[in-house]
């Protein structure tokens, strides 16, 4: 396995385990957008902690979580870009 496909193996499973969390989701694309922002806020954390309280593995596995979960929610409002099943309007 190559190192994109593990990423992207990790994406997948991320998205599942959403599925198993979460249901189906169904919101307007504002929600979705929301949504989508506090996963890259908790990026930004974790960025924020690994260039201030060191880049240890733990930090940086953080962050590579954290960078997994803003994909698989985009993968996500894609999926429902596709498929249509998404709230219009607020
Ligand atoms: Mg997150």
């Amino acid at each position: 396995m190559t190192d994109r496909e593990r990423i992207y193996a990790d994406i997948t499973a991320e998205r599942e385990s959403q599925d198993a969390r979460w249901g189906n989701q169904t919101h307007s694309m504002p929600v979705w957008n929301a949504i989508l922002a506090e996963e890259c806020g908790e990026v930004a954390q974790a960025g924020l902690t690994v260039t201030f309280h060191g880049d240890t593995a733990e930090h940086l596995a953080h962050l590579r979580e954290e960078l997994i979960q803003v994909a698989a929610v985009a993968v996500h409002i894609i999926e429902k870009i596709d498929s249509g099943d998404w709230v219009r309007g607020v």
